[in-house]
């Protein structure tokens, strides 16, 4: 049997700059230029309203323009901003930036995305911190805003996943120089040659593999700081084509295909990646892909904590497109996807998780407790995907609103309050608690326990329990808690089981306002008939939650 390297499986290139990596580029931009369709579809025409001008050569002066109305092709570039001191746009400097930006005043990283920029004659490279003015929250609101068009109309992004800030290079350094023989599954040969009965072992040399980090993906497959930003997954999910340096290897990703430089493939990365695809094809079914997207987005971590909602708004206008125009409110979808959307939950916060992933109430405020961006965690929908068609929402929505300061300049921008008012059953229960590392238990009329899904660590006021704001300030406790039955869903079966979906709420503690609340969690409950508790006990009211 043959142990081929460097012909069928090719060779791991040294360093990102060599030929060959940037012929594995050039080709893959070829083929999707010319023959990917899905690809070269453009949402939104124009630029963005700032781009750097750096002629296609080197050596060309770098200064920043006021982009013309006519299409442009530009390149976009992503990057992990860190804790580095590095060139920035601000109103005092505008002017001389839009005269002349030595090269000597751009980080390396700045530097080696604009020497790929003329390597494949893309004369315009958009950069955050250089064409949005830095410090002045008006045009950071109106560029925040249009930034997921910025991406998706980019040539390509420059993905820049190795360094954790601009000062470390990415192109022109040695890669990962820890290999180890990879040997790929056996495969047959059949069609190459008419032999049906000869096989081949594929191998190659990978960074790290055998070493102790073997089984590792990120370290094997170099992983780098920048994907856990939360920033940057909408940078890459927008994109129409992103190139990715990692440490080891350059993986290729447009809205066709998802191709590692070695050109052997791995469908595991498509979680981290693959994201400019899940959402070219979100169309058939953009409530479940909203979900993927806040999911993925709810983990990373964010400098400012405020930027959570601004940081997705131009995933959530390409949605909103996908939903014909579906109104939004602090991540939440208005409508007909209201009920669903208000059934999130924290996985980690019940019966299946461990109580210790779930954390506390955000803090600066930045949505309404009935968000999911009100909280940390990772994010999924109770309602499971085979019971969403089925969900009959029990809500009647008297109305809803959000304050959103900076509206007119991005309209999913940041959220500073929110109440929704609905009308539906509101069911009395007593809140059982006995800390973070347990899970609650509630006690309903029918003398049964149940388990619900906190949302956050609990802490208890007097007589009503809310969220808690520091992880020590939570139980044990026992006080009165009201349930709001949301909807239900069936299963397929003959004779059918009900799923009842209720939010758990605490006062909100507001004075003189009793019908005024905050979410702590959820549960679901099933029941064989739809005559149950949930749907007839308590009493219709109409409520406020914050
Ligand atoms: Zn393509």
């Amino acid at each position: 049997m043959p142990l081929v390297d460097g012909s069928i499986v090719p060779k791991w290139s040294s360093c990102h700059n060599s030929p060959s990596s940037l012929d594995f580029i050039g080709t893959q931009l070829e083929e999707c230029s010319t023959s990917h369709e899905l690809c070269n579809e453009s949402r939104h025409p124009g630029n963005p309203t700032r781009l750097l001008s750096i002629g296609s050569t080197p050596g060309h002066p770098i200064k920043l323009i006021e982009s013309p109305k006519e299409k442009l092709k530009y390149a976009a570039l992503s990057y992990c901003w860190g804790d580095a001191k590095f060139i920035r746009t601000l109103r005092s400097n505008l002017a001389s930036h839009e005269k002349d930006i030595p090269p000597t005043d751009l980080p390396i990283v700045f530097l080696e995305a604009i020497s790929l920029c003329h390597r494949f004659k893309v004369p315009f490279i958009w950069i955050d911190c250089l064409c949005i003015i830095q410090a002045d929250k008006d045009d950071w609101e109106i560029e925040s805003g249009r930034m997921g068009s910025y991406y998706s109309n980019a040539f390509f992004t420059i993905s820049v996943t190795s360094s954790r800030n601009p000062d470390i290079p990415f192109l022109n350094v040695e890669k990962d120089k820890k290999y180890g023989l990879r040997l790929f599954p056996i495969r047959s040969l059949e069609g190459e040659g008419g032999d049906t009965k000869k096989k081949a072992i594929y191998a190659q040399l990978c960074p790290h593999w055998g070493s102790k980090q073997e089984g590792n993906l990120k370290t094997t497959y170099g992983y780098g700081p920048l994907t856990s930003r939360a920033w940057t997954w909408q940078e890459s999910a927008l994109s129409s084509r992103t190139i990715y340096f990692c440490h080891s290897q350059i993986w290729w990703e447009c809205k066709t295909h998802f191709m590692p430089e070695n050109r052997t493939e791995f469908a595991f990365w498509e979680e981290t990646f693959g994201q400019s695809r899940a959402l070219a094809l979100a169309a058939r079914d953009p409530f479940s892909a909203w979900v993927e997207v806040i999911a993925e987005y709810n983990l990373r971590s964010l400098t400012q904590e405020t930027d959570r909602l601004p940081g997705i708004s131009g995933a959530a206008e390409r949605i909103q497109e996908l939903m014909g125009g579906a109104d939004y409110y602090a991540g939440i979808w208005g409508g007909e996807y209201l009920a669903l959307g208000l059934c999130w939950y924290i996985p980690g916060g019940g019966l299946f998780g461990t109580p210790k992933d779930i954390t506390t109430q955000r803090i600066p405020y930045i949505a309404p407790t009935w968000s999911w961006a009100s909280v940390r965690g990772d994010i999924d929908i109770l309602v499971r995907p085979e019971r969403k068609r089925n969900f009959v929402s029990l809500i009647k929505v008297e109305k809803i609103s959000t304050d959103v300061p900076y509206r007119d300049l991005n309209p999913f921008g940041q959220v500073t309050g929110g109440r929704l008012q609905v009308t539906g059953r509101v069911i009395e229960t007593e809140l059982k608690y006995e800390g973070k590392d347990s899970f609650p238990v509630v006690k309903h009329g029918d003398g049964g326990k149940r388990d619900i899904y906190t949302d956050c660590v609990l802490a208890c006021d007097g007589s009503s329990a809310r969220r808690a704001t520091s992880l020590d300030c939570d139980g044990p406790f026992v006080c009165k808690s009201d349930f709001l039955v949301v909807g239900y869903s069936r299963d397929n079966s003959q004779d059918p089981w009900y799923t009842f979906y209720v939010l758990v709420l605490g006062s909100a503690g507001i004075e003189g306002e009793d019908k005024t609340y905050c979410r702590l969690g959820i549960g679901d409950f099933n029941d064989v008939s739809l005559d149950s508790n949930w749907a007839t006990g308590g009493s219709e009211k109409t409520i406020v939650i914050i």
